[in-house]
């Protein structure tokens, strides 16, 4: 993946989104990712920062909790979150929040409190980089599922010789269903595997990525639900 400054798993010149409608807040994270090599784009609400989530796929979201507009920060995080797995590092005036931000609701990856270190949040942004760029370059064979095709070197998934497109973290739990064939497993086992230990977080989010695995994939993958466990590969 090195070298093609377009692939946004790169830490360097990583596309970040920064979402915060404090200007001289905004100014200084985009110095400081500007510094350390990133490509920063800002946006001032959460409707701005919606359209420019879509047209930049970028590889790290910052975001503000505090926004003003019909779109909050938690009302843009649940959104991102409806479609992509992305690091989202949150940013928030109140420390009581936090449960709600890390706990369960949202599944944000990190969280800082205003008022923060800019040295202190480009130590967790460039640790959440790491952590989804290893999580990108997990290897292994190819397995086969009637006509699906799991490529984990390659981390790749085929239906039919057609290239589904699964998110980073779709993959993984994926891989990790694949790693424990014929294993029935909770929730927080794959939680653990696939999100990482660690990860806190809505045991419902497997679910999710659950559904978009099957959707993705079509009955040829035998996911099965365990009831009152969780799922298995068969
Ligand atoms: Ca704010």
């Amino acid at each position: 993946m090195a070298g093609d400054s377009g692939d946004p798993t790169r830490i360097d010149g990583a596309v970040i989104l920064v979402i915060e409608d404090e200007p001289h807040i905004a100014d200084l994270l985009d110095l400081y990712l500007r510094q350390d090599g990133h490509r920063p784009y800002l946006a001032d609400s959460g409707e701005r920062a919606l359209v420019l989530f879509a047209e930049r796929s970028p590889a790290l979201v910052l975001l503000d909790l505090g926004l003003p507009g019909g779109i909050d920060g938690l009302e843009a995080c649940r959104r991102i979150r409806a479609t992509s797995d992305v690091p989202i590092i949150m940013i928030t005036a109140r420390d009581d929040e936090v449960d709600r931000i890390v706990g369960f609701e949202l599944g944000a990856d990190d969280y800082v409190i205003k008022p923060f270190s800019p040295r202190e949040l480009m130590g967790r942004v460039r640790a959440v980089l790491r952590r989804s760029a290893r999580a990108a370059t997990t290897t292994g064979p190819v397995v086969e599922f009637g006509g699906v095709r799991i490529d984990g070197e390659r981390l790749e998934v085929t239906v039919d010789g057609v290239v589904a497109s699964l998110a980073a973290r779709e993959f993984a739990l994926l891989w990790f269903l694949v790693e424990h064939v014929g294993r029935a497993l909770t929730r927080r086992q794959i939680l653990d595997g696939a999100w990482g230990d660690g990860w806190i977080g809505d045991e419902r989010t497997v679910d999710v990525h659950v559904r978009q695995v099957r959707r993705k994939l079509g009955d040829d993958l035998p996911l099965a639900t365990v009831r009152g466990v969780g799922y298995r590969l068969d």
